[in-house]
């Protein structure tokens, strides 16, 4: 049973890395003989985009669906892990065309065909690096079914989802209004045109007898109308008349029409309606049957309609048509105005809404029982702060256009015949018209990225083919995503999978938070607190970063990574591999036979005890999805019960050489338990746990496929906990006197025992031997009458722990150092309390600076006190 002596984890994370890939430990089975309704757990990964390399926000996401994952396969469930990647339209396009900028070249040049070829080519040979990257984080999906969403299996699935919408009357093309981003050359869902704030002028023009103000002056040329509320008496007298007033363009001549949507209250309570430019004035306009005058073009200039300043660049046009107006005395003020305006979300360029035709999907029929879902309980949101949310955009949703102006990604299956002006909805490509067999052309746009990642939980199991894989695995059962996803994909999913599954495709969704640095900020280049996990893998180790990640996973709290915190738990996985050397160099002549011959001690009964509650305490905690809490139950029971305690206690019975069935049994006791140890810690730390498991007598390849620790089995053994714990608290007494009255740790100290029950007295009578071993002492129990003077005393729940300092510490000496410190101590709380009761610092430091400053002060005191009590037993 060889064991390095250090931990370097370097050494075998990347050889079980790879030993988990190439053994298929991984692999989902649909046996189509299994039974549909047995158990199962099947996720779908959020694809990574593929264009992307593994960052913090992933490394978190994989490491929680990876604890929960192992779990279950653990668990004995038919577990499915699906990995896959997401062609990412735009950003995969955006870095393929900088590329071919650097040649000199547009995708132009190249034509469509060669564009895509170059991208596919560039997709082979660097998409994979996100895929390597995730196997080298151990997370455990089953590579053999990898997908990607360009793929024919789900580019298939996306023409049929397509085909099947376009049938039901579902997608339809239409005239619309959309956010339309000039740099991109895409139109932008609502949720791409993000608001930003601004600081603009708002311009108060004057329109004969009226005077309205706007921020975008040059879509003055646009206006077909002036709008006011019905019920405002002041502009009652105009509605229903066409005046001429003068304008940059000479006398024009505009209606007046009364429309609810204008807000009487809102500057003069009159505005201009610009049917083309605004989606506001968009519907006015159709509500009473305005023309469109398209005075913007797609490339963010104006056009031929906005006459002598056609050509223009729209900003330049709206600084032009307000030196104009002011030199013919048409403006009546200008103001200044903080708005917001909407800006693109990937290159933050204002969008302008404009008329184009485009394909939607028509969203009412599909969100009504996306909605019934949730509330019925047939998915489950966690935590439940998110339904709300869910429930206000669903209700509010309005028909998601899903064409996009872009080469790369799901090319809309939609032939046009310029001869008969027919349109063909097709499952196959079209090379002739249908009705007249002449030449058709393709629709020239691609599906809006969602539209493939919609159909992902079920696409990826082979959908729309009635696949094994479809009966077993389906639908999901959970989904872990951010929330700045919810609404983009997790709805959408939501709504696509009732429509074509007629079943939810997950049923729990659990929304994780971001992850930020240590300070709260958000990670980015700019500000240079990027953390790279693979270079923090490389220095602590990946089951530390891993370990972490879960430990921070409070539900609805960002998570605050710091190096330091990642650094603690190497220090924990390093305890572990400790205690995995001490179990493996003490097996020396182990003989099971022997073993078999001896019976638990309590302090056997109690490590086995312990252990089925720290079980339990996971599984609860993972089936809520309180990761945090999951990895605290590991921690204390590893840290503290396993390490601290019982291989203190088993030290003691192995290295007794005169009871050989002692010595043997205690062997046995330490492998079964490191053994299922391990096993409870390995959803948290694949490696270690690996790595230690194959050196202990084990049943199967690998820990990833052995059984989780079952707490029913062992079961709680109250009594042997009961019998326990005067012993743990008297050596804890013990051990705090000694560390705070400085006692030299080679001497031996006298330790009296006030119990307080019979039990406790009996508990500390039977476990003598171990708290004089563990804490260096000699015990008596004192049962009534007092304690002896000159002592520190201990209160615990199971009695006063007395250690007499005559002889063992200078008196006059300690009561200086004592002295000294309650002294500082004392300064220190002053200046802490008056700190904190001045206003100015409590109202105006972070909320987090205060927090701290608390916590020192709340320390102090305590420290204070304990000193104090210190020196009245030096005194007494
Ligand atoms: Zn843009
Ligand atoms: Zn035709």
């Amino acid at each position: 049973m060889e064991i390095d002596k250090v931990y370097e984890p370097q050494r075998f994370e990347p050889h079980w890395a790879q030993w988990w890939v190439e053994s298929q430990t991984f692999r989902a089975e649909p046996h189509p003989d299994r039974h549909p309704r047995e158990p199962y757990f099947s996720l779908a990964i959020p694809p990574p985009n593929v264009t992307g390399s593994l960052h913090m926000g992933h490394m978190f996401e994989h490491s929680i669906i990876d604890a929960q994952v192992r779990w279950r396969r653990m668990s004995g469930l038919n577990t499915l892990w699906l990995p896959g990647t997401d062609h990412a339209g735009i950003a995969t396009q955006i870095m393929v065309e900088r590329q071919l900028a650097e040649e000199g070249l547009t995708k132009r040049d190249l034509g469509r065909d060669a564009f895509e070829a170059r991208v596919w080519k560039w997709k082979e040979e660097n998409g994979g690096r996100i895929v390597e990257q995730m196997k080298r984080a151990g997370v455990s999906c089953d590579w053999s079914r990898e997908r990607f969403t360009l793929d024919p299996g789900l580019s298939r699935a996306v023409r049929e989802a397509f085909v099947r919408l376009y049938e039901k009357g579902l997608i339809y093309q239409g005239d619309y209004i959309v956010n339309w981003c000039p740099r991109c050359q895409t139109a932008l869902s609502d949720l791409e045109a993000e608001p930003e704030e601004r600081d603009e002028e708002f311009v108060y023009i004057k329109y004969g007898p009226l005077t309205l103000g706007t921020v975008r002056p040059e879509t003055k040329l646009g206006d077909t109308a002036l709008a006011v509320h019905p019920k405002d008496k002041r502009y009652a007298k105009y509605v229903g008349r066409t005046m001429e007033v003068p304008s940059v363009e000479g006398m024009i001549t505009l209606r007046v029409v009364a429309d609810k949507a204008v807000d009487p209250k809102f500057g003069t309570g009159v505005i201009k309606v610009t049917p083309g430019h605004d989606p506001v004035d968009f519907e006015i306009g159709q509500r009473h049957n305005l023309p469109v005058r398209t005075v913007i073009g797609f490339d963010g200039r104006m056009t031929e309609a906005a006459g002598k300043y056609a050509g223009l660049d729209r900003f330049e046009c709206r600084k032009r048509i307000v030196e104009d107006m002011k030199a013919l005395g048409l403006i009546d003020r200008i103001e200044p105005y903080h708005h917001t305006v909407k800006v693109c979300y990937r290159c933050r360029t204002v969008v302008e809404p404009l008329i184009s035709r485009q394909w939607y999907v028509r969203i009412k029929p599909l969100a009504l029982p996306a909605i019934k879902a949730v509330r019925a309980g047939r998915i489950k949101i966690v935590p439940k702060t998110w339904v709300k949310n869910y429930y206000h955009w669903m209700e509010n949703i309005r028909d998601w256009c899903i064409s996009r102006q872009l080469w790369w990604g799901h090319r809309i299956p939609v032939w046009y015949c310029d001869a008969d002006r027919s349109v063909h909805v097709s499952r196959k490509d079209l090379t002739a018209c249908p009705k007249c067999k002449g030449p058709v052309r393709q629709d020239p746009d691609v599906l809006d990225t969602w539209f493939s990642s919609g159909l992902w939980p079920f696409s990826t199991l082979g959908w729309p083919r009635k696949t094994p894989e479809l009966k077993i695995f389906y639908p999901t059962s959970c989904l872990v995503t951010g929330f700045d996803i919810l609404f983009f994909w997790v709805a959408r999913m939501a709504m696509l999978g009732l429509k074509f599954m007629r079943q939810v495709p997950f049923r729990h969704v659990y929304i994780h938070a971001l992850v930020r640095d240590a300070e709260g900020q958000k990670m980015s280049k700019s500000k240079g607190n990027v953390i790279d996990p693979l270079s923090v893998m490389d220095k602590y180790g990946t089951d530390a970063l891993r370990f972490t990640l879960a430990a921070l996973a409070v539900q609805g709290r960002d998570i605050r990574i710091a190096e330091e915190r990642i650094e603690g738990y190497r220090n924990f996985a390093n305890k572990i591999w400790n205690a995995a050397r001490l179990v493996l160099t003490n097996l020396d002549g182990y003989d099971p036979a022997l073993a078999r011959r001896g019976t638990p001690a309590v302090g056997d009964r109690w490590i086995a005890s312990r252990l089925a509650e720290a079980v339990q305490r996971v599984r609860t905690a993972l089936d809520a999805y309180r990761f945090n809490e999951a990895a605290s139950a590991v921690y204390q029971f590893v840290w503290n019960e396993f390490c601290d305690w019982y291989l203190e206690i088993a030290k003691l019975s192995l290295y007794q050489q005169e009871d050989p069935i002692r010595r043997a049994f205690t062997q046995k006791m330490l492998v079964e338990t490191l053994e299922a140890t391990l096993r409870l810690l390995h959803p948290f730390m694949p490696f270690i746990t690996e790595e230690i498991w194959q050196r202990l007598p084990h049943d199967g390849p690998s820990i990833m496929i052995a059984a989780f620790p079952k707490a029913e089995r062992t079961g709680r053994d109250r009594q042997a906990e009961r019998q326990m714990q005067p012993v743990l608290d008297t050596v804890s007494a013990t051990r705090t006197v000694r560390s705070e009255s400085r006692i030299p740790p080679s001497a031996t100290v006298k330790v009296f025992i006030r119990p307080a029950s019979e039990r406790s007295a009996k508990a500390v009578e039977h476990g003598a031997a171990i708290i004089a071993s563990l804490s260096k002492s000699q015990v008596t129990i004192v049962r009534g009458g007092p304690l002896p003077p000159r002592s520190a005393i201990v209160a615990t729940p199971s009695g006063d722990v007395a250690v007499p300092l005559e002889g063992l510490v200078d008196f006059e000496a300690e009561r200086k150092r004592l002295s000294r410190e309650i002294e500082r101590a004392v300064k220190e709380i002053a200046f802490l309390e008056g700190k904190l009761g001045r206003r100015d610092f409590v109202e105006r430091a972070p909320r987090e600076v205060v927090g701290r400053e608390r916590e020192r002060l709340a320390e102090q005191r305590q420290i204070r006190e304990k000193l104090s009590a210190s020196l009245v037993a030096l005194e007494s």
